[in-house]
């Protein structure tokens, strides 16, 4: 960590928050002085309670909560048949994401995530962006070495691929993953083990999220589902069942959106999917 960095950091970041007002509710969790010096510590060496990574130190004010309407979230939007309610001129409504089903964490799983910082908006816009903080590297050493994937819904099909553009005044918005149609409630398997780090409700647009990290800062998302059956904190294993298709978020029909990413760079999964069994 440089310290003039985290300097510079922290004050743009009470700035920020003292100008809109909303001073304290972001940064009061965090047990006073716990994360000061804990940035250096490596994560094997904390105390169970100890927060290793507080991200209130290391991402923008912006993305530390509520809702964000602005770049780097550009979720796809199918604008003629959307609902009307979710019909904008650029904006999202979060009413548009709907109902969330979440599990509460519970147990040790839980008090891993709250150390490396995991389960939280920002946790999962940093690893949409950037490469995944040292500690969190760490905590997948372990994990499924295998870097190929398994297809993450056996009974759903390819649809709208990776990067292509959409006809309409949406078209200069690249498409960061790949579809996979199937029915309502379908399982959704994880595509490799590894650690959840998002299962929420809170980015724009995608409805019901589960990301997992995988060895070596790969990760893995998906969107739109009706419910998450994992949290933060917990390992999964591949082909484990994390989630249900649904159509949350913006989304015309029940399907699962599905990204991988290196490092925070997307790339297209497709040609990573192992051949399936069926
Ligand atoms: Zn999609």
């Amino acid at each position: 960590m440089r310290p003039g960095v985290s300097i510079s950091l922290l004050a743009s970041a009470a700035f920020a928050l003292a100008a809109l007002g909303a001073a304290g509710s972001a940064l009061a969790d965090p047990p006073t002085g716990a994360s000061h010096g804990a940035s250096s510590t490596p994560a094997g060496a904390a105390r169970p309670d100890e927060v290793v990574v507080d991200l209130a130190e290391r991402v923008p004010p912006r993305w530390l909560d509520g809702f964000a309407d602005d770049w780097p979230l550009t979720p796809e939007r199918w604008r003629r048949r959307m609902p009307r309610e979710c019909r904008t001129r650029g904006g999202y409504r979060a009413h548009c994401q709907g109902a969330r089903l979440v599990p509460t964490p519970t147990g040790p799983a839980a008090a891993l995530a709250r150390r490396l910082g995991l389960g939280q908006r920002a946790t999962a816009l940093h690893l949409m962006n950037h490469r995944p903080f040292p500690e969190w590297i760490d905590a997948v050493a372990d994990e499924d070495a295998e870097e190929r994937l398994t297809f993450p819904v056996a009974t759903g099909h390819l649809g709208r691929g990776f990067g292509r553009t959409r006809t309409g005044s949406m078209s200069h918005r690249r498409h960061w993953g790949v579809d996979i149609g199937a029915e309502e409630g379908a399982p959704i398997v994880a595509a490799r083990g590894g650690l959840v780090v998002y299962s929420d409700n809170a980015l724009t647009g995608y409805g019901n999220v589960v990301m997992i990290l995988h060895r070596e800062g790969f990760t893995t998302f998906y969107a739109h589902c009706r419910r998450t059956l994992v949290f933060a904190g917990q390992r999964v294993q591949r082909g484990q069942p994390i989630a249900e298709v649904g159509q949350t978020g913006f989304a015309p029909a029940p399907h699962l959106h599905f990204e991988w990413r290196q490092r925070g760079w997307a790339r297209d999964p497709a040609p990573q999917f192992l051949p399936r069994d069926r």
